[in-house]
């Protein structure tokens, strides 16, 4: 008789619980808030989705750069002068002239000696916080930090010592416990993109210093709209010069994709050879680096459009707080409201209900939010019209009032 063969554990197993629950979800009969299809986008704040003009207030547009002029022609050109992609790592056959632009405009745009351009954002805290942080090594990060800030922490294999969100004196106690000769890397966020809120760098970055830490502070959402220069919130807080590394992605204000790493840490070029996930990748195509460099040099010059986008935030989250909906946080401090609602059913509900109104925003639920934390996210644009922002606060009543999600 023949052996049997053993029964594998099935590798799908471990997400049977998460299975279970969505199906529940979907079986309820609402839409999938993660498989929207963009059938056409006519402008940065609007698209169509299934057949219907919808505005968009869940991108990362914040600065309303995908459909300007000059971006697309920069790409138009560089398409086809260069090809489509570059077929190559970037320590190969992958540094073309655009990538050494693009890393120009960046070094101008910061006033920093080194620029690092990625493939993605998340490659860039992937690869950073995993070269930088190895074995032996602490990183010491803010308990909602971004997923790629976490998985450079496995990467590298580094010890990861969390705190409370925004907590000053839980980092502190935090950095008085570590061995005092261990290496150690603080990370830290501008702006935290589920909440909206933004962190206490000026008090953070000065503490981290003292214990000896170097300091990563990751500007995602911030680019391009905090700070006389718009180099984020190290810079509006009078802070930056003390911040070792700057992460950045051209996935959100910069209007198109790929990150990078700025700094004036003298050895900076070295990491280029040794950080695995800028090394064993492909370069960005010389289309999106073109686009990015012109994208991040109209950016210096975007003074009334951070100005807007300012006020927008600032309408909209005073709008919505009027009409009963329970913001993440007391004022507007970023271009990100979160509107808190009580349980999956309801978020899931008013989003549906938001979207049949002809506006699309991003349901957010752990383990992108904290735990039991279900919110609407709703993201402004510079190029959203005051007009538009109070059409959103119009769709929001009527939404809110459709589901029960106010009175
Ligand atoms: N850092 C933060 C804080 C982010 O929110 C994101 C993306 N949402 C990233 C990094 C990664 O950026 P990218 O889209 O360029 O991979």
């Amino acid at each position: 008789m023949e052996a049997e063969t053993p029964q594998a554990r099935d590798l799908f197993a471990k997400f049977g619980p998460l299975m279970a629950e969505r199906d529940r979800l979907l079986d309820s009969g609402v839409r999938d808030p993660f498989a929207i299809v963009m059938d056409e986008v006519k402008s940065p704040t609007e698209a169509v989705i299934d057949g219907k003009d919808t505005i968009l207030l869940g991108t990362y547009n914040y600065m309303g750069m995908t459909f300007d002029p000059d971006v697309i022609q920069a790409g138009k050109d560089a398409l086809e002068k260069f090809g489509a992609g570059t077929t190559g790592s970037r320590v190969l056959n992958g540094t073309y002239v655009g990538h050494m632009a693009c890393e120009e405009a960046l070094k101008e745009f910061y006033g920093m000696d080194h620029a690092m351009v990625f493939s993605t954002g998340y490659q860039a805290n992937l690869g950073i916080v995993s070269t930088l942080a190895g074995k032996g090594d602490y990183v010491i990060l803010d308990a909602d930090s971004h997923a790629s800030i976490y998985d450079g922490c496995f990467l590298g294999n580094a010890e990861i010592v969390r705190f409370r969100h925004n907590n000053v004196e839980n980092l502190e106690k935090r950095l008085q416990r570590l061995p005092p000769e261990a290496g150690k890397l603080v990370v830290l966020e501008g702006v935290y993109s589920m909440l909206g809120d933004i962190a206490p760098l000026d008090v953070m970055v000065p503490l981290a210093k003292q214990y000896g830490a170097m300091v990563l502070v990751d500007e995602a959402h911030s680019m391009g709209f905090f700070g006389e220069q718009g180099r984020g919130v190290a810079e509006a807080q009078g802070v930056i010069d003390d911040v070792d590394f700057i992460i950045g992605t051209f996935s959100k204000s910069v209007g198109t994709v790929g990150g990078f790493c700025v700094s004036n840490h003298a050895k900076t070029e070295f990491l280029r050879l040794v950080c695995r996930p800028y090394t064993f990748t492909a370069s960005l195509p010389p289309s999106v680096v073109a686009t990015a460099s012109t994208s991040i040099r109209k950016l210096m010059h975007a003074g009334n459009k951070r100005a807007h986008l300012w006020e927008n935030s600032k309408r909209l989250h005073r709008g919505l707080r009027d009409l009963g909906f329970k913001l993440a946080t007391d004022e507007p401090e970023s271009a990100i409201l979160a509107v808190l609602l009580p349980d999956q059913d309801t978020a899931v509900r008013m989003w549906q209900s938001l979207l049949e109104h002809g506006l699309y925003v991003n349901m957010a639920r752990p383990p992108a939010t904290p735990a039991g934390v279900y919110l609407l996210r709703c993201s402004l644009c510079a190029e959203h019209t005051t007009e538009q922002v109070e059409q959103i606060l119009g769709m929001f009543a009527a939404a809110g009032r459709a589901t029960g999600a106010i009175d």
